[in-house]
């Protein structure tokens, strides 16, 4: 098993470290190769995405991925900025399938700005797709109209495959959990969003055994607030998954708590946290690894077909959560203060 390890900027080398701690004290046989990517590579090579980094990743099974940003490149020209790396790593190995699970541990209820009726037991699941929609579409710019005015303009667009196979991931999923798929559009006002929603209702009679609902994205954000524990697997576009994603972390309280991971057809994936890179608190040991280490879980799971080991780690980080282990950012009175390293301490004295 192959594992390319891009820990990046800011936090992205300490949270990536305590995830490696805790895939290698699993017995399992990990290569594990490192590079530069975002500000860091920028620093090093003059390129955010550096072709040695890509080549390094494509040569790899999985990619263990930090955060990238620095406020102080963020006047470089857009394509060196560092966040560049992120969006051509899933261009480049077409990642276009984004999961984001959103839980709600019971010790971190209160961590919620949600009443504690409304988030207990939360358990959802965003599929995002990543590759296409408005992001990526062509024609995009800003011009100068007849009139000496400027206009910014871009391209929303969806090909029908493009849909169809994400739509699949979606359901696919729902079938592993309670088998429920609402795909999120805006179908009442675009042309693209109706194409989606038929195409994904075609897709639907190939799972039969799956309940599939429709819902328009303002809804859908509203729906979340009010009763998120309704939805068990969200499938949306590009734009509107970036917005609902980030509400849904928002439902468990704590950015710090939630991975990721972003396919490809054939399983290969780039597993990350949810969270930037956080400069504000880098170098301080006081960055919550746990959203990483989580992130190496679903790697096992999804890139290695490991589900045992994926859950002995998922077990660890509920075990010390509930020996009350906090690093800063879920803290509260009472707990046990951890830092970034004393957290990864905690999940290895929990793994055996
Ligand atoms: P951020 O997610 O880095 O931080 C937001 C807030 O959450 C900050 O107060 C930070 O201290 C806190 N935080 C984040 N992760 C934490 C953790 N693990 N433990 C404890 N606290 C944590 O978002 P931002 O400040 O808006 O952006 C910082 C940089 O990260 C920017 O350059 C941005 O472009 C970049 N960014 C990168 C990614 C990525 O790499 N995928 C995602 C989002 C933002």
């Amino acid at each position: 098993m192959k594992i390319c390890v891009l820990a990046g900027d800011g936090i992205g080398p300490e949270i990536t470290d305590q995830a490696l701690r805790v895939l290698h004290a699993l017995d399992l046989k990990f290569d594990v190769t490192e590079a530069p990517v975002g500000g860091a590579a920028y620093r090093a090579l003059g390129h955010p995405l550096p072709d040695s980094t890509l080549k390094l990743a494509r040569e790899s099974d999985a990619i263990l991925f930090g955060a990238v940003g620095d406020f102080s490149l963020d006047t470089l020209p857009r394509e060196l900025r560092p966040e560049q790396a992120i969006l051509g790593l899933r261009k480049e190995l077409n990642l276009f399938a984004n999961f984001r699970p959103a839980l709600v541990y019971p010790e971190l209820v209160q961590a919620s700005s949600l009443k504690p009726e409304v988030v207990a037991g939360l358990d959802i699941l965003i599929i995002r797709e990543l590759t296409g929609d408005i992001y990526f579409g062509q024609p995009r710019g800003i011009r100068t109209l007849a009139n000496g005015e400027r206009e910014g303009y871009d391209t929303m667009r969806y090909s029908e495959s493009e849909i169809r196979r994400v739509a699949h991931v979606g359901f696919q999923a729902a079938q592993k959990r309670g088998r429920r798929l609402c795909s999120v559009d805006k179908a009442n006002v675009l042309d693209t969003m109706q194409l989606w929603r038929e195409v994904v209702s075609e897709v639907g009679e190939e799972y039969p055994e799956v309940a599939l609902s429709h819902m328009y994205v303002d809804n859908a954000a509203m729906q979340l607030l009010k009763n998120p524990k309704q939805f068990d697997v969200i499938v949306t576009g590009n734009m509107f998954g970036d917005i609902l994603s980030d509400e849904a972390s928002m439902l468990t309280g704590s950015i710090g708590m939630l991975p990721s991971a972003s396919l490809n057809e054939h399983g290969f994936g780039l597993y990350e946290p949810i969270h930037g890179s956080a400069p504000d608190i880098a170098g301080k040991n006081i960055a919550n690894p746990l959203a990483t280490i989580l992130s190496a879980a679903m790697m096992l799971r999804y890139s290695f077909n490991l589900a045992e080991a994926a859950e002995r780690i998922e077990t660890a980080v509920k075990r010390v959560l509930a020996q009350g282990f906090r690093t800063s950012d879920i803290f509260e009175p009472g707990a046990k203060k951890a830092g970034t390293i004393e957290m990864g301490d905690a999940v290895l004295a929990a793994l055996s």
